[in-house]
């Protein structure tokens, strides 16, 4: 059996772990020693000190819902009277707000509302497109998707063409959870499968849709899971390639019906750099402040991250579920900086935007 060191090595000059390996090194290595190695490979493949991020915002224009996970406290169910779905005219004025402060991105998500069919969706993203062809709809999720392909009673192919044609550019990889069958069982039994997230995720690909992906952690998972996890998504990335991004995030317990606890910082930077370390075929590893916090994600570009994620100027699912944390462009680039490194503002294609200036003085 390889020892740590070598297996901290190999992984750290961008060579393949094994499931087993993968596992072992995060139960056993420790923790300066695998970020070490994470940031080794981070610089291995990005050899500058350039961290980037994006300005984007979350508009979660309804909380409806007929999945029910036990993790989510944001939505509410059918006919529930705090249930909101917001006008296109007001989702639109969310847009010009980000949009005024520079935002290229938006994220338009909610719930799975039955009660919206897919031309709702394309009258919205048609409109953004054309009162902001600067923005680019980076939206839904897999859940979503899936929820319109039973409305509309179509395959997720002629979803995602119709979505694409009015404007929808990428998706993004919410509703991953963990892509365990007895995980999601606990904490999602309504939502797809870990083969149909999968699935869609081939179809967008396959679409020219570029596609990143998330891994909410700390519910009920094991470690082995986690890397199960990982592990069916890099086998998808090395048949498509279409992934730009991994996302670990961790769950938030406080005002869910799952409860239980939150996920350590320790545990959080041990996630990130295994996910470096095992995603040899990821592109980017973002750091998701928006849960462990802005000086943990800070941490998290010592622990292989080269992109600090978004401003999400709004955001209500996991403030729902009690997060506080908040940041603005200045927040983030005074991290970026005070770390070491210089912010440099990308577009959900991982363009740098040099005609948006910074927001501080680096
Ligand atoms: S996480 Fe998403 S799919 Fe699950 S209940 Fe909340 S809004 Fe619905």
């Amino acid at each position: 059996m390889s020892s740590l060191v070598s297996l901290l090595d190999r992984a750290a000059g961008g060579g393949r772990l094994t499931f087993d390996e993968g596992v072992r090194l995060y139960n056993d290595a420790d923790i300066h020693d695998l970020g070490a190695a994470a940031h080794a490979r981070r610089m291995q493949l990005y050899p500058t000190n350039v961290v980037t991020y994006v300005i984007d915002t979350t508009i979660n224009y309804t909380n409806v819902c007929n999945v029910h996970c036990t993790f989510c406290a944001f939505f509410r169910p059918e006919n529930h009277k705090e249930g909101y779905t917001m006008s296109h005219d007001t989702v639109l004025e969310r847009v010009k707000y980000a949009a005024d402060q520079g935002a290229t991105q938006i994220m338009i998500q909610g719930g799975v509302n039955p009660e919206l069919g897919i031309d709702w969706f394309e009258t919205l993203f048609d409109r953004v497109r054309r009162e902001y062809p600067d923005v680019d709809i980076h939206s839904l999720s897999v859940s979503e998707i899936v929820g319109l392909a039973h409305v509309e009673q179509i395959g997720i192919h002629d979803v995602l063409s119709r979505l694409k044609a009015a404007g929808m550019k990428s998706l993004p990889g919410a509703g991953a959870e963990i892509l365990v069958e007895r995980v999601r069982k606990r904490i999602s039994a309504r939502k797809v499968k870990p083969h149909e997230w999968l699935d869609v995720m081939r179809v967008a690909q396959t679409l020219g849709m570029p596609t990143t992906a998330t891994m909410m952690f700390g519910s009920i998972e094991t470690a082995e899971e986690r890397i199960e996890h990982m592990h069916v998504l890099r086998e998808l990335q090395d048949e498509t390639g279409g992934f730009t991004a991994f996302i670990p995030w961790y769950y938030v317990p406080f005002k869910t019906p799952l409860r239980g606890r939150e996920a350590t910082g320790l545990e959080y930077l041990r996630v990130l750099a295994v996910s470096r370390l095992y995603l040899d075929n990821f592109p980017h590893l973002q750091a998701s402040w928006l849960t462990p916090g802005l000086k943990m994600g800070q941490m998290a570009l010592f622990y292989g991250c080269d992109d600090m994620g978004g401003t999400i100027i709004e955001e209500r699912v996991v403030h729902d579920a009690g997060s506080t944390n908040e940041a603005t462009r200045r927040d983030l680039e005074s991290l970026i900086v005070k770390a070491g490194f210089t912010p440099v503002i990308r577009d959900t294609y991982w363009n740098t935007r040099n005609d948006i200036a910074l927001a501080t003085a680096v």
